[in-house]
């Protein structure tokens, strides 16, 4: 079911957005150099390694660049309904 969106910062944008979709990919990294030392699937992740739990979708505003999360531009939509 799809919800409809309003902007929260410009508060006039209700059509043109980006729809970002994470991709989290868990990774162990060297502390030094930030190199890659082993990636995992979720499958694979230890006890100590948290699984993401983070949001799939990011909204970004298309009119004045704001980046949110899907539910706070659903919720000014709902808080100011087309009339
Ligand atoms: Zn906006």
């Amino acid at each position: 079911m799809s919800e409809a969106y309003l902007c929260p910062k410009c508060k006039t944008n209700r059509t043109r957005f980006h729809q970002i979709t994470q991709d989290a990919h868990p990774v162990k990294l060297d502390p030094r150099s930030g190199e890659l030392v082993e990636s995992y699937t979720e499958d694979e992740l230890t006890a100590i390694h948290m699984h993401y739990n983070g949001p799939t979708v990011r909204i970004q505003c298309g009119a004045c660049g704001l980046n949110e999360s899907e539910q706070s531009f659903i919720a000014f939509a709902k808080n100011s309904p087309l009339t």
